[in-house]
């Protein structure tokens, strides 16, 4: 039986992941600041731990560890990261937990690691055109992010890289864009444009209005969480390709056309209001052609589908939350 540990377990994609380890048959442990919120773990080991302390990286890894996913990040959507207003403590807490996660793994002898980086490191000039934005893994460099949170994916990266080729560490990238679906952040404030507008248009009745930041013109490809998971095991089962690499989707859509598919699925419409507010890159979209030539992986559920069964999801928390049912 293979032993995998997952930090950030506690989380949208962390959660998920241990959920699709333990049905191929893994021994799983999950690290996480707190439990899943919205489901009980299926983790056989669960340390309710900060990974910001070196003890509890070096306790998290101990036993023989084949697999490490590393998701732990402190995170969150445009509200979070692109509003300035998190800055120092997203930079510090991120990197403290990476820079101890290298370390162990050397110490602790760890197969083999995941590290999810992300979209966010890639630099902002390259994304001023909504319909033409230039996201293959080369144009990473000369870095330009623009957010902390960008910065230190990318100093994560580094870590990892720099710890590949003094120490052996080996390590695969994965650049993450935008990914959805259920059992994410959707009402604290670390919640990102899908969920947030599926919570708005479920929280108004037929014929209201919602806010949304921006024009709404802003372009984004969103990832389900299901394909999100294949590619990021598809990397971890091949022999030599280690990335970076991004797991992302090429379906670009405009933020008020991403509102306009989700009132589809609740049968409302409702009228959009544009407010100034924090919107980060004009457009963003995932260049799949590494990905595909090197591990065949493609996105298997369309946005559509993907949006319908993440609106359900979050229709049912807000009508629980407001005492409905
Ligand atoms: P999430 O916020 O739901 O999960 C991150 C988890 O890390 C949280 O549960 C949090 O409690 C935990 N964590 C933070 N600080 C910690 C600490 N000091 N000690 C222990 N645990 C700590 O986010 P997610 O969407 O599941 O993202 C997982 C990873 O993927 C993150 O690294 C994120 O940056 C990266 N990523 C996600 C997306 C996306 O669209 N969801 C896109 C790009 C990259």
């Amino acid at each position: 039986m293979k032993y995998a540990v997952v930090f950030g377990a506690g989380g949208f994609i962390g959660s998920h992941l241990v959920r699709r380890l333990k049905k191929e048959g893994y021994w799983v442990r999950g690290v996480d600041l707190k439990r899943p919120e919205y489901s009980l773990t299926e983790a056989d080991d669960f340390i309710v731990g900060d990974l910001r302390s070196s003890s509890v990286v070096r306790q998290a890894l101990q036993g023989s560890v084949d697999e490490l996913y590393q998701l732990a990040a402190d995170m969150g959507g445009a509200g979070y990261i692109f509003s300035g207003e998190n800055d120092a403590k997203v930079m510090h807490n991120s990197a403290l937990i990476n820079l101890h996660t290298a370390q162990a793994c050397v110490e602790c002898e760890v197969e083999k690691v995941f590290y999810s980086s992300s979209a966010c490191i890639y630099p902002e000039h390259n994304q001023r055109d909504s319909m033409n934005p230039k996201l293959n893994e080369d144009s990473a460099y000369p870095a330009a992010p623009d957010s902390a949170y960008g910065w230190e994916k990318l100093f994560g990266e580094r870590v990892y890289q720099a710890y590949t080729k003094n120490l052996g560490v080996h390590i695969k990238i994965g650049r993450l864009h935008n990914i959805y679906g259920p059992q994410g952040a959707w009402n604290n404030g670390k919640e990102k444009a899908p969920a947030a507008l599926c919570r708005k248009i479920a929280e108004v009745e037929d014929g209201g209005e919602i806010e949304i930041w921006g024009d709404g013109l802003q372009t984004r490809s969103f990832l389900f969480i299901d394909d999100c998971l294949d590619a990021i095991r598809a990397l971890m089962k091949h022999e030599a390709f280690c990335g970076p690499v991004n797991i992302g989707s090429e379906q670009m859509v405009t933020i008020n056309g991403l509102a306009n598919l989700i009132m589809q699925h609740a049968g409302k419409s409702i009228k959009i209001r544009h407010v100034s507010g924090p919107t980060g890159v004009r457009g963003r979209s995932s260049d799949n052609a590494l990905i595909y030539a090197c591990l065949s992986w493609q996105p298997k559920i369309s946005l559509h589908e993907g949006i319908g069964i993440t609106y359900q999801w979050i229709n049912r928390q807000v009508t629980a939350d407001s005492g409905l049912q």
